[in-house]
């Protein structure tokens, strides 16, 4: 099956740039994060094993996320768009034995904004809708746009998460930038650049290659 992948530091954007792609393509989004938390919600076997591990920060064993991936798969779609998936390159390599990988989307932001944006970050706990307080505000404040349920912040948004999740980005996520880049299916996208800009690049990218 084909897929785009995005790549990037915490809060640089990958969530909302891959579910817009995924809108416009038509292609099942899978985000890792969010199908973790949702097991946590529901108090899964696998909920409760990763539970301790994401309010750590750390990273979920590859094993649980290969089949997180593979449960969550429609096969009625015609391509995937992955968002925080591959984080390692034991996972990297397992996306290339099982997915064509038309292009990685490396959403480049230096470290500081990252946090910046991650502590200004809100999200609705009942329908996963994600918004900035500074970028990218809720109609009215606090509240979800999409179901009206109360803004929290995510509990690994907290300061000494964010540090550890930054941390284990640097250590593991940015060798995969030049795993893709060997591979020449990397395009370096600058994430400091507005939503709407950064979301036509990527279409563009990604429609050049589907007409392939
Ligand atoms: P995210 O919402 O993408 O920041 O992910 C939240 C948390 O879920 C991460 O801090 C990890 O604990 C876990 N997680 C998400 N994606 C992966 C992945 N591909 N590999 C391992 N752990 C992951």
């Amino acid at each position: 099956m084909q897929c785009f992948v995005f790549l990037g530091i915490q809060g640089s954007g990958k969530g909302t740039q891959a579910e817009l792609l995924s809108e416009r393509i038509n292609f099942q989004h899978i985000n890792i994060g969010d199908l973790l938390r949702e097991q946590v919600m529901k108090r899964t076997e696998l909920g409760l094993k990763v539970q301790d591990i994401i309010g750590r920060g750390d990273l979920v064993p590859d094993a649980l996320v290969f089949e997180i991936v593979e449960s969550s798969l429609n096969p009625d779609r015609k391509g995937i768009v992955f968002d925080g998936f591959p984080r390692t390159l034991v996972q990297a390599k397992y996306l290339v034995e099982h997915f064509e990988v038309l292009q990685v989307f490396f959403l480049e932001l230096g470290e500081d904004e990252a946090i910046a944006r991650l502590s200004s970050r809100r999200v609705c706990p009942a329908c996963g809708a994600n918004y900035n307080i500074l970028t990218n505000k809720p109609n009215k404040d606090n509240f979800c746009d999409v179901c009206g349920t109360e803004l929290i912040i995510r509990q690994d948004d907290q300061p000494e998460v964010i540090s550890r999740r930054v941390k284990e980005f640097y250590e593991q996520t940015l060798a995969l930038k030049e795993f893709f880049a060997k591979r020449g299916i990397l395009s370096v996208i600058d994430a400091s650049e507005h939503i709407e800009e950064i979301a036509a690049k990527i279409a563009d990218i990604a429609e050049r290659l589907l007409k392939k």
